[in-house]
Protein backbone atom coordinates (compact mmCIF):
# COMPACT_ATOMS: atom_id res chain seq x y z
CA UNK A 1 0.00 0.00 0.00
CA UNK A 2 1.17 3.73 -0.49
CA UNK A 3 3.20 5.41 2.00
CA UNK A 4 -0.56 8.10 2.28
CA UNK A 5 -2.46 4.65 2.84
CA UNK A 6 -4.61 5.70 -0.64
CA UNK A 7 -6.40 2.25 -1.48
CA UNK A 8 -5.94 0.80 -5.00
CA UNK A 9 -8.09 -0.60 -7.69
CA UNK A 10 -7.98 -4.32 -6.06
CA UNK A 11 -9.26 -2.76 -2.66
CA UNK A 12 -12.46 -1.38 -4.43
CA UNK A 13 -12.72 -5.34 -6.13
CA UNK A 14 -12.75 -6.40 -2.83
CA UNK A 15 -15.00 -4.34 -1.00
CA UNK A 16 -17.71 -4.89 -3.82
CA UNK A 17 -17.16 -8.55 -3.62
CA UNK A 18 -17.44 -8.68 0.05
CA UNK A 19 -20.80 -6.45 -0.35
CA UNK A 20 -22.05 -8.56 -2.83
CA UNK A 21 -21.72 -11.78 -0.87
CA UNK A 22 -22.46 -10.31 2.34
CA UNK A 23 -19.46 -11.85 4.09
CA UNK A 24 -18.47 -10.56 7.23
CA UNK A 25 -14.93 -11.35 6.72
CA UNK A 26 -11.95 -8.78 7.96
CA UNK A 27 -11.21 -6.77 4.34
CA UNK A 28 -7.31 -7.76 4.92
CA UNK A 29 -7.93 -11.14 5.36
CA UNK A 30 -10.20 -11.16 2.06
CA UNK A 31 -7.25 -9.21 0.41
CA UNK A 32 -5.09 -12.13 1.75
CA UNK A 33 -7.44 -14.82 -0.12
CA UNK A 34 -6.02 -16.64 -2.99
CA UNK A 35 -9.29 -17.23 -4.44
CA UNK A 36 -10.23 -13.31 -4.59
CA UNK A 37 -6.59 -12.70 -5.86
CA UNK A 38 -6.94 -15.64 -8.65
CA UNK A 39 -10.20 -13.74 -9.99
CA UNK A 40 -8.98 -10.27 -10.07
CA UNK A 41 -5.97 -11.90 -11.90
CA UNK A 42 -7.95 -13.55 -14.60
CA UNK A 43 -10.12 -10.19 -15.34
CA UNK A 44 -10.00 -8.45 -18.34
CA UNK A 45 -8.91 -4.36 -18.50
CA UNK A 46 -12.52 -3.81 -19.05
CA UNK A 47 -13.53 -5.40 -16.04
CA UNK A 48 -11.06 -4.01 -14.02
CA UNK A 49 -11.44 -0.58 -15.20
CA UNK A 50 -14.23 0.13 -13.25
CA UNK A 51 -12.02 0.01 -10.19
CA UNK A 52 -9.34 1.59 -11.70
CA UNK A 53 -11.27 4.58 -12.23
CA UNK A 54 -12.61 4.58 -8.47
CA UNK A 55 -8.61 4.39 -7.39
CA UNK A 56 -8.36 7.29 -9.31
CA UNK A 57 -10.93 9.38 -7.99
CA UNK A 58 -10.73 8.47 -4.33
CA UNK A 59 -8.74 10.64 -2.00
CA UNK A 60 -6.01 9.64 0.49
CA UNK A 61 -6.86 9.10 3.36
CA UNK A 62 -5.95 12.33 5.56
CA UNK A 63 -5.01 12.33 9.07
CA UNK A 64 -7.31 14.32 10.90
CA UNK A 65 -5.14 17.44 13.22
CA UNK A 66 -6.13 20.14 15.14
CA UNK A 67 -5.50 23.78 14.69
CA UNK A 68 -1.92 23.56 15.67
CA UNK A 69 -1.46 20.66 12.86
CA UNK A 70 -1.03 18.05 15.73
CA UNK A 71 -2.05 14.35 15.01
CA UNK A 72 -5.39 13.76 16.59
CA UNK A 73 -5.28 10.17 17.12
CA UNK A 74 -1.63 10.42 18.25
CA UNK A 75 -3.25 13.05 20.91
CA UNK A 76 -6.09 10.61 22.11
CA UNK A 77 -3.51 7.65 22.50
CA UNK A 78 -1.42 9.65 24.47
CA UNK A 79 -4.54 10.56 26.08
CA UNK A 80 -5.24 7.17 26.65
CA UNK A 81 -1.95 6.27 27.65
CA UNK A 82 -2.16 9.12 30.56
CA UNK A 83 -5.58 7.81 31.22
CA UNK A 84 -4.17 4.43 31.98
CA UNK A 85 -0.74 5.29 34.03
CA UNK A 86 -3.09 7.64 36.40
CA UNK A 87 -4.93 4.35 36.94
CA UNK A 88 -2.65 1.41 37.36
CA UNK A 89 -1.00 4.59 39.95
CA UNK A 90 -4.17 4.73 41.65
CA UNK A 91 -4.73 1.17 41.76
CA UNK A 92 -0.95 0.81 43.34
CA UNK A 93 -1.39 2.96 45.38
CA UNK A 94 -4.70 2.41 47.04
CA UNK A 95 -3.90 -1.43 47.20
CA UNK A 96 -0.85 -0.51 48.94
CA UNK A 97 -1.91 1.97 51.48
CA UNK A 98 -5.00 -0.53 51.86
CA UNK A 99 -3.31 -3.85 52.68
CA UNK A 100 -0.82 -1.99 54.81
CA UNK A 101 -3.83 -0.95 57.21
CA UNK A 102 -5.77 -3.86 57.13
CA UNK A 103 -2.50 -5.59 58.31
CA UNK A 104 -2.25 -2.93 61.02
CA UNK A 105 1.42 -2.22 59.73
CA UNK A 106 0.37 1.52 57.76
CA UNK A 107 2.91 3.01 60.07
CA UNK A 108 5.64 0.65 58.93
CA UNK A 109 4.99 1.04 55.13
CA UNK A 110 7.87 1.83 53.29
CA UNK A 111 8.06 4.30 50.26
CA UNK A 112 10.80 6.48 48.71
CA UNK A 113 10.38 10.46 47.91
CA UNK A 114 12.96 11.95 45.26
CA UNK A 115 13.10 15.63 43.94
CA UNK A 116 15.84 16.55 41.42
CA UNK A 117 17.50 19.72 40.95
CA UNK A 118 18.73 20.55 37.33
CA UNK A 119 20.60 23.51 35.54
CA UNK A 120 18.82 24.35 32.48
CA UNK A 121 15.87 22.90 30.31
CA UNK A 122 15.95 22.44 26.86
CA UNK A 123 13.36 21.24 23.65
CA UNK A 124 14.48 18.28 22.46
CA UNK A 125 11.98 18.46 18.70
CA UNK A 126 12.97 15.13 17.45
CA UNK A 127 11.31 13.37 20.82
CA UNK A 128 9.13 16.22 21.44
CA UNK A 129 9.99 16.38 24.92
CA UNK A 130 11.60 18.67 27.54
CA UNK A 131 14.99 17.77 28.62
CA UNK A 132 16.55 18.73 31.94
CA UNK A 133 19.98 18.63 32.66
CA UNK A 134 20.49 16.88 35.76
CA UNK A 135 22.37 18.55 39.23
CA UNK A 136 21.26 16.94 42.09
CA UNK A 137 18.76 13.95 42.99
CA UNK A 138 18.02 12.80 46.37
CA UNK A 139 16.06 10.05 47.39
CA UNK A 140 14.91 9.11 50.59
CA UNK A 141 13.33 5.51 51.95
CA UNK A 142 11.01 6.03 54.72
CA UNK A 143 8.31 4.94 56.98
CA UNK A 144 5.75 7.01 59.24
CA UNK A 145 6.93 4.85 62.62
CA UNK A 146 11.08 5.26 61.48
CA UNK A 147 11.16 8.23 59.85
CA UNK A 148 13.82 8.65 57.06
CA UNK A 149 15.72 5.41 57.47
CA UNK A 150 18.36 6.15 54.28
CA UNK A 151 19.40 9.32 52.00
CA UNK A 152 20.43 8.79 48.42
CA UNK A 153 22.23 11.88 47.58
CA UNK A 154 24.11 12.69 44.00
CA UNK A 155 25.52 15.38 42.45
CA UNK A 156 25.79 15.60 38.84
CA UNK A 157 28.65 17.31 37.19
CA UNK A 158 26.92 19.57 34.88
CA UNK A 159 27.50 18.99 31.28
CA UNK A 160 26.10 22.06 29.55
CA UNK A 161 24.71 22.27 25.63
CA UNK A 162 26.64 24.90 23.89
CA UNK A 163 24.36 28.13 24.16
CA UNK A 164 23.12 27.27 27.28
CA UNK A 165 25.66 28.28 29.91
CA UNK A 166 23.79 31.67 30.29
CA UNK A 167 20.13 29.98 31.18
CA UNK A 168 21.96 27.32 33.81
CA UNK A 169 23.67 30.69 35.55
CA UNK A 170 20.77 31.97 36.12
CA UNK A 171 18.67 29.04 37.20
CA UNK A 172 21.23 28.01 39.42
CA UNK A 173 21.82 31.42 40.63
CA UNK A 174 17.96 32.07 41.37
CA UNK A 175 17.57 28.79 42.82
CA UNK A 176 19.63 25.91 44.01
CA UNK A 177 22.97 28.15 43.71
CA UNK A 178 25.02 25.08 42.40
CA UNK A 179 27.90 26.68 40.42
CA UNK A 180 27.96 25.75 36.82
CA UNK A 181 31.48 24.91 37.11
CA UNK A 182 31.11 22.31 40.01
CA UNK A 183 32.94 19.06 39.35
CA UNK A 184 31.61 16.22 41.33
CA UNK A 185 33.38 13.46 40.09
CA UNK A 186 32.97 11.33 36.79
CA UNK A 187 30.51 8.76 37.50
CA UNK A 188 28.38 8.13 34.42
CA UNK A 189 24.38 7.94 34.14
CA UNK A 190 24.25 4.90 33.42
CA UNK A 191 26.17 4.27 36.97
CA UNK A 192 23.98 6.21 38.53
CA UNK A 193 20.80 4.47 37.70
CA UNK A 194 22.31 1.25 38.72
CA UNK A 195 23.17 3.10 42.22
CA UNK A 196 19.18 4.52 42.27
CA UNK A 197 18.06 0.44 41.46
CA UNK A 198 19.94 -0.59 44.70
CA UNK A 199 19.16 2.30 46.79
CA UNK A 200 15.41 0.77 46.25
CA UNK A 201 15.56 -2.72 46.08
CA UNK A 202 14.81 -3.44 49.82
CA UNK A 203 11.34 -1.91 48.68
CA UNK A 204 10.80 -4.46 45.83
CA UNK A 205 7.33 -5.72 45.17
CA UNK A 206 7.15 -9.44 43.46
CA UNK A 207 9.74 -8.76 40.61
CA UNK A 208 8.78 -4.58 39.72
CA UNK A 209 11.12 -2.10 41.38
CA UNK A 210 9.08 0.11 44.23
CA UNK A 211 8.16 3.35 42.51
CA UNK A 212 9.67 6.74 43.73
CA UNK A 213 7.02 9.38 44.71
CA UNK A 214 7.46 13.07 43.81
CA UNK A 215 4.81 16.48 43.48
CA UNK A 216 3.08 15.21 40.35
CA UNK A 217 1.11 18.34 40.28
CA UNK A 218 4.17 20.78 40.57
CA UNK A 219 4.69 20.64 36.92
CA UNK A 220 8.36 21.77 36.89
CA UNK A 221 9.11 19.41 39.63
CA UNK A 222 7.42 16.12 38.26
CA UNK A 223 8.80 17.19 34.59
CA UNK A 224 12.24 17.80 35.83
CA UNK A 225 12.33 14.08 37.46
CA UNK A 226 10.66 12.40 34.66
CA UNK A 227 13.42 13.43 32.51
CA UNK A 228 16.15 13.22 34.62
CA UNK A 229 15.23 9.49 35.55
CA UNK A 230 14.41 9.11 31.95
CA UNK A 231 18.02 9.84 30.79
CA UNK A 232 19.75 7.96 33.66
CA UNK A 233 17.46 4.36 32.16
CA UNK A 234 17.84 5.38 28.75
CA UNK A 235 21.96 5.30 29.25
CA UNK A 236 21.83 2.13 31.49
CA UNK A 237 19.62 0.81 28.14
CA UNK A 238 16.59 -0.06 30.72
CA UNK A 239 13.20 0.56 29.83
CA UNK A 240 12.12 4.29 31.52
CA UNK A 241 8.99 3.16 32.74
CA UNK A 242 11.20 0.53 35.04
CA UNK A 243 11.59 3.36 37.79
CA UNK A 244 7.72 4.65 38.02
CA UNK A 245 7.65 8.20 39.33
CA UNK A 246 3.89 8.88 41.11
CA UNK A 247 2.57 11.06 42.87
CA UNK A 248 3.28 12.11 46.77
CA UNK A 249 -0.11 14.06 46.58
CA UNK A 250 -2.10 11.39 46.09
CA UNK A 251 -0.05 8.68 48.29
CA UNK A 252 0.02 11.76 51.43
CA UNK A 253 -4.20 11.55 50.83
CA UNK A 254 -4.00 8.24 50.90
CA UNK A 255 -2.26 7.23 53.86
CA UNK A 256 -3.92 10.42 56.45
CA UNK A 257 -7.59 8.50 54.94
CA UNK A 258 -6.57 5.34 56.36
CA UNK A 259 -5.06 6.68 59.22
CA UNK A 260 -8.39 7.63 60.48
CA UNK A 261 -10.80 5.46 62.55
CA UNK A 262 -13.85 7.32 60.91
CA UNK A 263 -13.49 9.44 57.92
CA UNK A 264 -15.93 12.64 57.93
CA UNK A 265 -14.74 14.01 54.98
CA UNK A 266 -12.43 12.52 52.71
CA UNK A 267 -9.41 14.21 52.61
CA UNK A 268 -8.38 14.63 48.83
CA UNK A 269 -5.15 14.66 46.82
CA UNK A 270 -6.10 18.14 46.46
CA UNK A 271 -6.02 18.77 49.88
CA UNK A 272 -2.89 17.35 50.31
CA UNK A 273 -1.34 19.57 47.23
CA UNK A 274 -2.56 22.12 48.91
CA UNK A 275 -0.80 21.42 52.34
CA UNK A 276 2.25 20.66 50.58
CA UNK A 277 2.16 24.08 48.68
CA UNK A 278 2.66 25.60 52.02
CA UNK A 279 5.75 24.13 52.74
CA UNK A 280 5.93 25.39 56.47
CA UNK A 281 9.64 23.97 56.84
CA UNK A 282 10.96 25.92 54.03
CA UNK A 283 13.35 28.02 55.58
CA UNK A 284 14.46 24.73 58.39
CA UNK A 285 18.41 25.03 58.60
CA UNK A 286 19.83 21.41 59.05
CA UNK A 287 18.03 19.43 56.26
CA UNK A 288 19.66 20.57 53.72
CA UNK A 289 23.06 18.33 51.90
CA UNK A 290 26.19 18.92 53.31
CA UNK A 291 26.93 20.24 50.18
CA UNK A 292 24.33 23.00 50.49
CA UNK A 293 25.34 23.39 53.94
CA UNK A 294 29.33 24.77 53.23
CA UNK A 295 27.60 26.07 50.04
CA UNK A 296 25.61 28.56 52.38
CA UNK A 297 23.47 29.89 49.70
CA UNK A 298 20.33 27.96 47.67
CA UNK A 299 19.33 25.99 50.63
CA UNK A 300 15.75 26.02 50.34
CA UNK A 301 16.26 24.63 46.92
CA UNK A 302 17.93 21.57 48.13
CA UNK A 303 16.66 18.67 47.00
CA UNK A 304 17.65 16.86 50.27
CA UNK A 305 15.73 19.57 51.95
CA UNK A 306 12.88 19.47 49.67
CA UNK A 307 12.26 15.48 50.48
CA UNK A 308 12.93 15.74 54.04
CA UNK A 309 10.25 18.48 54.66
CA UNK A 310 7.90 16.80 52.43
CA UNK A 311 8.16 13.67 54.96
CA UNK A 312 7.86 15.71 57.78
CA UNK A 313 4.75 17.50 56.96
CA UNK A 314 3.20 14.16 55.92
CA UNK A 315 4.32 13.04 59.55
CA UNK A 316 2.37 16.56 61.34
CA UNK A 317 -0.98 14.89 59.54
CA UNK A 318 -0.16 11.09 60.24
CA UNK A 319 1.88 10.03 63.53
CA UNK A 320 -0.89 11.15 65.98
CA UNK A 321 -3.90 9.27 64.11
CA UNK A 322 -0.92 6.00 64.19
CA UNK A 323 -0.53 6.61 67.64
CA UNK A 324 3.27 7.63 66.38
CA UNK A 325 5.22 9.65 69.42
CA UNK A 326 6.63 12.50 67.25
CA UNK A 327 10.47 12.62 67.90
CA UNK A 328 12.70 15.79 66.51
CA UNK A 329 14.70 14.60 64.03
CA UNK A 330 12.95 11.49 62.93
CA UNK A 331 8.84 12.99 62.17
CA UNK A 332 10.15 17.10 62.34
CA UNK A 333 12.80 18.73 61.25
CA UNK A 334 15.92 18.62 64.37
CA UNK A 335 16.43 21.60 66.14
CA UNK A 336 19.80 23.05 64.92
CA UNK A 337 21.07 26.67 65.91
CA UNK A 338 21.70 28.51 62.78
CA UNK A 339 25.48 29.55 62.54
CA UNK A 340 25.61 33.14 62.42
CA UNK A 341 27.83 32.88 59.33
CA UNK A 342 24.82 32.22 57.54
CA UNK A 343 22.56 34.84 58.74
CA UNK A 344 25.62 37.25 58.14
CA UNK A 345 26.01 35.92 54.26
CA UNK A 346 22.06 36.12 53.68
CA UNK A 347 22.35 39.89 55.28
CA UNK A 348 24.68 40.51 52.76
CA UNK A 349 22.47 39.83 50.17
CA UNK A 350 20.14 42.04 51.43
CA UNK A 351 22.02 45.32 51.71
CA UNK A 352 21.16 48.45 48.91
CA UNK A 353 24.83 49.41 48.93
CA UNK A 354 25.42 47.11 45.99
CA UNK A 355 23.51 46.95 43.24
CA UNK A 356 25.10 44.13 42.29
CA UNK A 357 24.37 42.65 45.57
CA UNK A 358 20.52 44.18 45.89
CA UNK A 359 19.49 42.04 43.04
CA UNK A 360 20.15 38.61 44.24
CA UNK A 361 18.28 36.98 41.15
CA UNK A 362 20.11 38.55 38.86
CA UNK A 363 23.02 37.36 37.61
CA UNK A 364 26.31 38.51 36.18
CA UNK A 365 25.56 37.75 32.99
CA UNK A 366 22.43 39.69 32.95
CA UNK A 367 24.57 42.71 34.35
CA UNK A 368 26.86 42.50 31.82
CA UNK A 369 24.34 42.36 29.03
CA UNK A 370 22.42 45.38 30.66
CA UNK A 371 25.75 47.11 30.77
CA UNK A 372 27.20 46.34 27.43
CA UNK A 373 23.50 47.65 26.18
CA UNK A 374 24.05 50.75 28.13
CA UNK A 375 27.48 51.59 26.73
CA UNK A 376 25.73 50.97 23.21
CA UNK A 377 23.16 53.10 23.60
CA UNK A 378 25.24 55.73 25.16
CA UNK A 379 27.20 55.57 21.85
CA UNK A 380 24.41 55.83 19.74
CA UNK A 381 22.90 58.64 22.03
CA UNK A 382 24.86 60.73 24.26
CA UNK A 383 22.99 62.82 25.34
CA UNK A 384 20.28 59.53 27.05
CA UNK A 385 21.43 58.64 30.55
CA UNK A 386 20.79 54.61 30.80
CA UNK A 387 20.46 54.17 34.72
CA UNK A 388 19.67 50.79 36.21
CA UNK A 389 16.26 51.68 38.39
CA UNK A 390 16.52 50.33 41.74
CA UNK A 391 12.78 50.99 43.23
CA UNK A 392 14.07 50.16 46.67
CA UNK A 393 16.47 53.16 46.51
CA UNK A 394 14.63 56.50 47.24
CA UNK A 395 17.62 58.93 46.19
CA UNK A 396 17.42 57.05 42.46
CA UNK A 397 13.05 57.40 42.85
CA UNK A 398 13.47 61.12 43.93
CA UNK A 399 15.80 61.97 41.17
CA UNK A 400 13.39 60.20 38.42
CA UNK A 401 10.83 62.43 39.59
CA UNK A 402 12.85 65.65 38.83
CA UNK A 403 14.03 64.46 35.68
CA UNK A 404 12.78 66.08 31.84
CA UNK A 405 10.80 63.97 30.01
CA UNK A 406 12.98 62.21 27.80
CA UNK A 407 11.01 61.77 24.79
CA UNK A 408 8.59 64.04 23.78
CA UNK A 409 5.57 63.04 21.45
CA UNK A 410 6.40 63.70 17.76
CA UNK A 411 3.15 65.36 17.59
CA UNK A 412 0.86 66.87 19.52
CA UNK A 413 -2.40 64.64 20.12
CA UNK A 414 -5.57 64.40 18.16
CA UNK A 415 -3.60 66.49 14.93
CA UNK A 416 -3.42 65.47 11.65
CA UNK A 417 0.31 64.94 10.32
CA UNK A 418 2.26 67.85 8.55
CA UNK A 419 1.66 65.23 5.52
CA UNK A 420 -2.09 65.79 5.27
CA UNK A 421 -1.86 69.61 5.00
CA UNK A 422 0.75 70.08 1.94
CA UNK A 423 -0.67 71.47 -1.34
CA UNK A 424 -0.80 68.54 -3.95
CA UNK A 425 2.38 68.46 -5.59
CA UNK A 426 2.68 67.67 -9.22
CA UNK A 427 5.18 65.10 -10.35
CA UNK A 428 6.60 66.78 -13.59
CA UNK A 429 10.29 66.91 -14.42
CA UNK A 430 10.51 70.28 -12.30
CA UNK A 431 9.17 68.90 -9.42
CA UNK A 432 10.35 65.22 -9.33
CA UNK A 433 13.22 65.08 -11.92
CA UNK A 434 14.77 61.96 -12.91
CA UNK A 435 17.62 60.51 -11.44
CA UNK A 436 21.10 62.35 -11.49
CA UNK A 437 19.31 65.62 -12.34
CA UNK A 438 18.69 68.30 -10.03
CA UNK A 439 15.53 70.18 -9.23
CA UNK A 440 15.14 73.42 -11.25
CA UNK A 441 14.73 76.29 -9.00
CA UNK A 442 11.67 78.97 -9.92
ZN1 LIG B 1 21.69 19.84 48.43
Amino acid sequence: MPANNKKNAFFYFVLEMLKKSGSKMDIKDACKDPEISDKWKHMSEHEKAKYKAMEKTAKPNQKKRTGLGEDLSELERERMREKQFADDMREYITNKVITSRQENRLQYMMFYVIHCNYYYKRIVPERKETEFCPAEICIIECNIQEGIRRVYLQHVTPKIKIGYSAEARTHSDSTHNIPVAAHFGDKTFKEMYEDICKFIMPGKEGTRLPPLFTLRQKLEICSSVTSIMDQLAEAAGEPTDLIRIYSLEDLFASIYNASLDHVATTFEPLHAQIELSKDPYCYVYGIQCDYHTALKGGMPFCSQSFVKRWFFLICDFVCQNLNVVPIQGVHAPPKVPIETSILNSSMKNLTMNDSKRATSSMSDISLKVKQRIAEKNNKLDDEKEISIIMHTRNDINEKLKTQEPVERPLRTPYTRSAGYHQPNVALNQANFPELGQKKRNH
